[in-house]
Protein backbone atom coordinates (compact mmCIF):
# COMPACT_ATOMS: atom_id res chain seq x y z
CA UNK A 1 0.00 0.00 0.00
CA UNK A 2 1.54 3.22 -0.94
CA UNK A 3 2.18 5.17 2.20
CA UNK A 4 0.71 8.69 2.54
CA UNK A 5 2.00 11.24 4.09
CA UNK A 6 -0.38 12.63 7.29
CA UNK A 7 -0.39 14.52 10.26
CA UNK A 8 1.25 11.24 11.60
CA UNK A 9 4.34 12.57 9.71
CA UNK A 10 3.99 16.61 10.29
CA UNK A 11 6.54 18.54 12.62
CA UNK A 12 5.84 22.14 11.97
CA UNK A 13 2.54 22.50 14.00
CA UNK A 14 1.19 25.22 11.95
CA UNK A 15 -2.67 24.08 12.58
CA UNK A 16 -2.08 25.59 16.20
CA UNK A 17 -2.18 29.56 14.72
CA UNK A 18 0.97 30.53 16.33
CA UNK A 19 2.43 30.52 12.48
CA UNK A 20 4.56 28.58 10.91
CA UNK A 21 4.96 27.17 7.35
CA UNK A 22 2.19 24.10 6.38
CA UNK A 23 3.52 21.24 5.09
CA UNK A 24 2.65 20.26 1.34
CA UNK A 25 0.43 17.09 2.76
CA UNK A 26 -1.11 19.18 5.35
CA UNK A 27 -4.24 18.17 6.01
CA UNK A 28 -5.81 21.57 6.49
CA UNK A 29 -5.17 22.19 2.62
CA UNK A 30 -6.00 18.61 2.32
CA UNK A 31 -9.27 17.54 3.71
CA UNK A 32 -12.07 15.24 2.29
CA UNK A 33 -15.14 17.25 1.12
CA UNK A 34 -16.98 18.19 3.65
CA UNK A 35 -15.63 16.55 6.67
CA UNK A 36 -14.58 20.35 8.02
CA UNK A 37 -18.14 21.38 8.09
CA UNK A 38 -20.20 17.87 9.37
CA UNK A 39 -17.25 18.54 12.20
CA UNK A 40 -19.00 21.96 13.16
CA UNK A 41 -22.27 21.27 12.71
CA UNK A 42 -21.37 18.45 15.90
CA UNK A 43 -20.48 22.00 18.33
CA UNK A 44 -23.67 24.02 17.27
CA UNK A 45 -25.72 22.51 20.32
CA UNK A 46 -26.00 19.27 22.18
CA UNK A 47 -23.44 17.60 24.12
CA UNK A 48 -21.17 17.12 22.24
CA UNK A 49 -21.36 21.49 21.79
CA UNK A 50 -21.05 21.67 25.45
CA UNK A 51 -18.33 19.01 25.87
CA UNK A 52 -16.26 20.84 23.67
CA UNK A 53 -16.55 24.30 25.51
CA UNK A 54 -16.50 23.08 29.37
CA UNK A 55 -13.61 21.74 28.21
CA UNK A 56 -11.91 24.76 26.88
CA UNK A 57 -12.21 26.50 29.49
CA UNK A 58 -10.57 23.80 32.22
CA UNK A 59 -7.78 23.62 29.83
CA UNK A 60 -7.72 27.72 29.68
CA UNK A 61 -7.60 28.07 33.58
CA UNK A 62 -5.88 24.90 34.63
CA UNK A 63 -3.34 25.84 32.01
CA UNK A 64 0.28 24.37 33.67
CA UNK A 65 -1.51 24.40 36.63
CA UNK A 66 -3.98 22.16 37.50
CA UNK A 67 -2.85 18.02 37.49
CA UNK A 68 -4.84 15.35 35.25
CA UNK A 69 -6.89 14.22 38.47
CA UNK A 70 -7.96 18.19 38.92
CA UNK A 71 -8.67 18.79 35.50
CA UNK A 72 -10.94 15.92 35.76
CA UNK A 73 -12.75 16.95 38.88
CA UNK A 74 -13.10 20.76 36.93
CA UNK A 75 -15.07 18.99 33.70
CA UNK A 76 -17.23 16.99 35.91
CA UNK A 77 -18.29 19.94 37.95
CA UNK A 78 -18.47 22.32 35.01
CA UNK A 79 -20.55 19.41 32.95
CA UNK A 80 -22.93 19.07 35.77
CA UNK A 81 -22.33 15.59 36.25
CA UNK A 82 -23.34 14.13 39.27
CA UNK A 83 -22.34 9.98 39.33
CA UNK A 84 -19.13 9.18 38.10
CA UNK A 85 -18.33 5.81 36.75
CA UNK A 86 -15.07 4.05 37.15
CA UNK A 87 -13.79 1.49 34.95
CA UNK A 88 -11.21 0.03 36.67
CA UNK A 89 -8.63 -2.78 35.82
CA UNK A 90 -7.82 -4.58 39.29
CA UNK A 91 -4.49 -4.55 39.39
CA UNK A 92 -5.46 -0.22 40.12
CA UNK A 93 -7.70 -0.83 42.95
CA UNK A 94 -5.36 1.15 45.26
CA UNK A 95 -5.62 3.50 42.89
CA UNK A 96 -8.62 3.78 41.97
CA UNK A 97 -9.78 4.02 45.64
CA UNK A 98 -7.77 6.86 46.23
CA UNK A 99 -10.10 8.73 42.93
CA UNK A 100 -13.13 7.60 44.83
CA UNK A 101 -12.09 9.27 47.50
CA UNK A 102 -11.01 12.45 45.77
CA UNK A 103 -14.11 12.28 43.60
CA UNK A 104 -16.50 12.09 46.85
CA UNK A 105 -14.94 14.56 48.59
CA UNK A 106 -15.67 16.59 45.76
CA UNK A 107 -19.66 15.83 46.24
CA UNK A 108 -19.72 13.29 43.07
CA UNK A 109 -21.70 9.93 43.69
CA UNK A 110 -19.01 7.16 42.42
CA UNK A 111 -19.36 3.71 40.87
CA UNK A 112 -16.50 1.17 40.40
CA UNK A 113 -16.44 -1.41 37.61
CA UNK A 114 -13.26 -3.90 37.65
CA UNK A 115 -12.62 -5.47 35.33
CA UNK A 116 -12.91 -9.39 36.72
CA UNK A 117 -16.00 -8.86 38.39
CA UNK A 118 -18.57 -12.09 37.48
CA UNK A 119 -15.22 -14.33 37.40
CA UNK A 120 -15.98 -15.81 34.17
CA UNK A 121 -12.97 -18.00 33.30
CA UNK A 122 -11.29 -17.08 30.01
CA UNK A 123 -12.05 -20.19 28.60
CA UNK A 124 -15.40 -19.60 28.24
CA UNK A 125 -15.71 -17.11 26.21
CA UNK A 126 -12.79 -18.34 23.56
CA UNK A 127 -9.57 -17.22 24.90
CA UNK A 128 -6.91 -19.83 23.99
CA UNK A 129 -5.82 -21.83 27.17
CA UNK A 130 -2.16 -20.47 27.39
CA UNK A 131 -3.50 -17.07 28.24
CA UNK A 132 -4.54 -18.63 31.48
CA UNK A 133 -0.69 -18.55 32.58
CA UNK A 134 -1.31 -15.69 33.46
CA UNK A 135 -4.49 -15.33 35.26
CA UNK A 136 -7.97 -17.41 35.39
CA UNK A 137 -10.53 -15.32 34.51
CA UNK A 138 -11.11 -13.10 31.77
CA UNK A 139 -11.44 -9.44 32.17
CA UNK A 140 -15.29 -8.22 30.93
CA UNK A 141 -14.45 -4.60 29.49
CA UNK A 142 -18.47 -5.13 28.10
CA UNK A 143 -19.65 -5.75 31.61
CA UNK A 144 -18.11 -2.88 33.39
CA UNK A 145 -19.92 -1.07 30.37
CA UNK A 146 -23.24 -2.03 30.29
CA UNK A 147 -22.85 -2.14 35.33
CA UNK A 148 -22.62 1.41 34.43
CA UNK A 149 -24.87 2.51 31.99
CA UNK A 150 -27.12 0.39 34.46
CA UNK A 151 -26.06 3.17 36.96
CA UNK A 152 -27.18 5.52 34.83
CA UNK A 153 -23.31 7.61 35.67
CA UNK A 154 -22.88 10.99 33.54
CA UNK A 155 -19.24 10.51 33.11
CA UNK A 156 -17.13 7.03 33.19
CA UNK A 157 -13.29 7.15 34.26
CA UNK A 158 -10.89 4.34 32.19
CA UNK A 159 -8.45 3.30 35.03
CA UNK A 160 -5.68 0.89 33.45
CA UNK A 161 -8.16 -0.88 31.30
CA UNK A 162 -5.64 -3.36 29.15
CA UNK A 163 -5.17 -2.49 25.24
CA UNK A 164 -8.23 -3.38 23.66
CA UNK A 165 -10.27 -4.07 26.30
CA UNK A 166 -10.56 -0.14 26.51
CA UNK A 167 -11.82 -0.65 22.89
CA UNK A 168 -14.69 -2.36 24.16
CA UNK A 169 -14.92 -0.17 26.80
CA UNK A 170 -15.44 2.37 25.08
CA UNK A 171 -17.62 1.25 22.09
CA UNK A 172 -20.25 0.16 24.85
CA UNK A 173 -19.99 2.85 27.36
CA UNK A 174 -23.28 5.44 27.22
CA UNK A 175 -21.71 7.77 29.15
CA UNK A 176 -18.77 9.93 27.49
CA UNK A 177 -15.45 8.41 28.95
CA UNK A 178 -12.55 10.19 29.86
CA UNK A 179 -9.13 8.03 30.43
CA UNK A 180 -6.95 8.71 33.60
CA UNK A 181 -4.29 6.09 33.73
CA UNK A 182 -3.18 4.02 30.97
CA UNK A 183 -2.08 0.68 31.68
CA UNK A 184 1.49 -0.40 30.97
CA UNK A 185 2.86 -2.79 33.07
CA UNK A 186 6.70 -2.41 32.20
CA UNK A 187 6.61 1.60 31.99
CA UNK A 188 4.98 2.69 35.37
CA UNK A 189 1.82 3.34 33.12
CA UNK A 190 3.65 5.85 31.32
CA UNK A 191 3.48 4.47 27.59
CA UNK A 192 4.99 7.66 26.19
CA UNK A 193 7.88 6.77 27.98
CA UNK A 194 8.64 4.20 25.29
CA UNK A 195 8.41 7.01 22.20
CA UNK A 196 10.50 9.20 24.39
CA UNK A 197 13.06 6.89 24.30
CA UNK A 198 12.48 5.53 20.53
CA UNK A 199 16.32 6.47 20.07
CA UNK A 200 17.98 4.92 23.07
CA UNK A 201 15.99 2.23 25.23
CA UNK A 202 13.16 1.59 22.78
CA UNK A 203 14.97 1.36 19.77
CA UNK A 204 14.27 -2.23 19.04
CA UNK A 205 10.49 -1.46 18.40
CA UNK A 206 11.01 0.37 14.94
CA UNK A 207 14.55 -1.49 14.57
CA UNK A 208 13.43 -5.15 14.93
CA UNK A 209 9.70 -5.17 15.43
CA UNK A 210 9.11 -8.38 17.67
S1 LIG B 1 -3.02 19.97 10.01
FE1 LIG B 1 -1.17 20.47 8.84
S2 LIG B 1 0.14 21.60 10.26
FE2 LIG B 1 -1.44 20.59 11.49
S3 LIG B 1 -0.47 18.67 12.15
FE3 LIG B 1 -1.63 18.24 10.28
S4 LIG B 1 -0.15 18.46 8.63
FE4 LIG B 1 0.73 19.47 10.44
Amino acid sequence: MEERLSCADCAAKACDGTGGKRPEFCLTDNMPDGLLERSLESYRDGEDARILRVAATVEHDGYLKWCRVQETVEFARRMGYRRIGIATCVALLRETRVLASILRANGFEVFGAGCKAGMVPKTDVGIDPACCEIGRNTCNPVLQAEVLNHERTDLNIVMGLCVGHDCLFNRHSEAPVTVLVVKDRVLANNPAGALYTADTFYRRLRDSPE
